[in-house]
């Protein structure tokens, strides 16, 4: 018995070809993806345009894998938190509505091997790398679930910005990518996806057309000293590289600007100095700055800075004609805020916080 092939992990080009292979026309590629990703069909039986021969084949050779539920909680201002069973262990997604948008916050490893001294995550070190499938079933669940429950807010933009580095599972982040952007497939707006990264410059470089979405880089200091102890991939890549990487990445893609991260620490990236020393870094407002006041979490060293000195730190890049914006914390009953991603109880030795 030879095993299926996943519909999630093939991008259109790939589902020519796959009917190429059968005789059929690869124009039907269009068809079944508007059937089941745009319209959410999870079979393909009322396909009528397509022969039942075809229609029989397609169901005995690709699967349309729905990600199974472990575990899901929904907060009063409407955020909801799915915990969804993968291979090798439990990952989180969250919805977040606001104002007629619907963020789907996503995640693209199980665990990360990064290590970033605030982060939650960080605590479950590197299990497994998704497969293409995987993120899309995300997507294509969450919609299904939400739909279910008389949501009335569509998902019209996806952040890589739950559990894991994105650009560290590239091959499955950009077929993800693709079937997000295809018009017959989710057709989501290229510069509504957004990839985060904690700065892998080799995966900012591999970001070229079609894959140019918009881009996070959390950056946290504008200091190496102290950007190597919160993120220690720092040492690999420090901040001029990254700098560097980004500027390509404007220069060469459609892209117009790119979205700093800031997790905005007490004592340690707060201060006016601090803030300083990024406008003098930036020193260009092709540069969006969002600042992320941090989630706590038990056993975590670090502390949130006080609203005021918050403010202040804004205040001063705003000065500057910075574009800023303050995460406010979303989920925090169900530690779906900005921070807590960890998956189930035997993976969770910490709270979690997904980031929003
Ligand atoms: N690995 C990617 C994406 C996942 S984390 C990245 O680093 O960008 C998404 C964002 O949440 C990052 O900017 C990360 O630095 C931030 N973050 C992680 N833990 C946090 C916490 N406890 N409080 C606030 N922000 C946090």
């Amino acid at each position: 018995m030879h095993s299926k092939i996943d519909l999630f992990s093939l991008t259109s080009n790939q589902l020519e070809g796959y009917l190429q292979m059968r005789d059929a026309s690869p124009r039907h590629a269009n068809t079944i993806m508007d059937w089941i990703y745009r319209r959410g069909h999870h079979d393909y039986q009322g396909l009528t345009t397509l022969s039942p021969q075809l229609r029989n084949e397609l169901t005995n050779s690709v699967s349309i894998t729905s990600l199974p539920v472990y575990a899901s909680e929904r907060d009063n201002d409407g955020v909801v938190k799915w915990q969804f069973t993968v291979q090798g262990g439990v990952i989180e997604t969250v919805f977040i509505p606001s104002r007629g948008r619907g963020t789907l916050c996503i995640s693209s490893q199980v665990g990360c091997a990064l290590n970033c001294a605030f982060c939650a995550t960080a605590t479950l070190g590197w299990r497994h790398n998704l497969s293409a499938a995987e993120i899309i079933g995300q997507v294509w669940t969450a919609r299904q679930l939400l739909k279910e429950a008389g949501n009335p807010t569509p998902i019209t933009n996806v952040v890589f910005m739950g559990m894991g580095e994105p650009l560290l599972n590239f091959g499955a982040v950009a077929t993800a990518i693709r079937i997000l952007i295809h018009p017959f497939a989710f057709a989501i707006p290229r510069r509504r996806v957004t990839v985060s990264t904690a700065g892998v410059v080799p995966g900012i470089h591999l970001l070229r057309p079609p894959l140019d979405v918009s881009l996070m880089l959390s950056l946290h200091s504008a200091r190496d000293a102290v950007r190597n102890t919160l993120v220690p991939l720092n040492k690999k890549y420090p901040i001029a590289t990254l700098l560097d990487a980004c500027q390509r990445y404007l220069k060469e893609n459609s892209t117009r600007w790119i979205t700093i991260a800031y997790t905005l620490i007490e004592g340690i990236n707060d201060s006016i100095e601090e803030a300083r020393q990024l406008l003098t870094l930036l020193n260009t407002t092709t540069f969006k700055i969002n600042l992320i006041p941090l989630n706590t979490f038990s056993g975590s060293p670090f502390r949130t800075p006080s609203t005021l000195r918050i403010d202040r730190f804004r205040t001063e890049l705003c000065r500057a004609g910075y574009r800023v914006t303050v995460r406010t914390p979303r989920g925090n009953s169900i530690d779906a805020a900005c921070g807590q991603l960890i998956g189930t109880n035997t993976q969770r030795n910490k709270h979690i916080i997904a980031c929003t």
